[in-house]
């Protein structure tokens, strides 16, 4: 398959690929590229040298999705200069679109191939439901606010991603009808173990989230055994919105 925007374009370029399969279903058809984006491109490329690679995202799949991501597309235009600072964006809502590194730090620790089935709960506009994609085999992301379901979904059109379905609904009580999942990830934080995601989970699966009460909050890691025995280890403090119903 040749890919000819320079968003998408083949992830096997002069040896910069990623170290493994990425997702199947990167787009036939690239958005066409827009006005400044040349230089939208280099902003990304230095977001990924100063605050992915300078701190502890190795995965090279990883940063190869983060530097081909248009995260200027998922926020409001005003903003759009702004996207690839190291800080969190308002989407809306009172909702925060996650700073770089958090994304890309959620998304390192899951470990993802493309035989991956992810829960995304929290989706908002849909930059970190892209990221996924493109690693995974399947992004299933749902949104509880309908203002912010239709912005993640109209941006995944744009980008013309196939691999993620995507639900208008509480994401607290996971998606039963497309469980097991083997890779899920929260943006909204809980105070208690999320005893009904985990039995979503397929053994040897991964789930990050943050957990916590609003001021203090940890990214949590949780992994289920292949025997079903879980364990959680906290890696990194964090602040997220709560996740409603959690
Ligand atoms: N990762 C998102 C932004 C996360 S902000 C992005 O890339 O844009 C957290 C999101 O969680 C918000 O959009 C909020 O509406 C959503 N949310 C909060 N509680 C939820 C729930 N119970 N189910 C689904 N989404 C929820």
């Amino acid at each position: 398959m040749t890919l000819k925007a320079p968003l998408w374009a083949a992830w096997a370029d002069s040896g910069r690929g990623p170290s493994r399969d990425i997702g199947p279903t990167l787009p036939l058809s690239p958005p066409p590229p827009l006005p400044g984006e040349g230089e939208m491109v280099k902003i990304r490329e230095r977001m990924v040298e100063t605050q992915l690679k300078a701190r502890d995202i190795t995965d090279k799949a990883v940063l190869t999705a983060m530097s081909r991501t248009p995260r200027h597309w998922f926020v409001d235009e005003a903003m759009a200069s702004g996207a690839y600072a190291d800080n969190p964006l308002p989407i809306g809502q009172g909702q925060t679109i996650s700073q770089p590194y958090i994304v890309a730090y959620m998304t390192q620790a899951l470990e993802l191939t493309n035989q991956d089935r992810v829960l995304e709960i929290g989706s908002g506009c849909g930059y970190h439901s892209a990221i996924l994609a493109l690693l995974a085999g399947s992004v299933f992301a749902v949104e509880l606010l309908p203002g912010l379901f239709d912005k993640g979904r109209a941006n995944i059109k744009k980008l013309g991603l196939t691999n993620v379905f995507q639900k208008h609904g509480d994401g607290s009580l996971g998606w039963p009808e497309m469980a097991p999942f083997t890779a899920m990830v929260v943006a909204a934080y809980g105070s208690r173990t999320p005893h009904r995601l985990l039995e979503q989970l397929a053994p040897g699966g991964r789930l990050i989230l943050p957990l916590g009460q609003a001021d203090c909050q940890d990214l949590v890691l949780f992994r289920k055994a292949k025997s079903g025995q879980v364990s959680s280890r906290a890696l990194l403090p964090c602040r997220f919105v709560p996740l409603v119903g959690g």
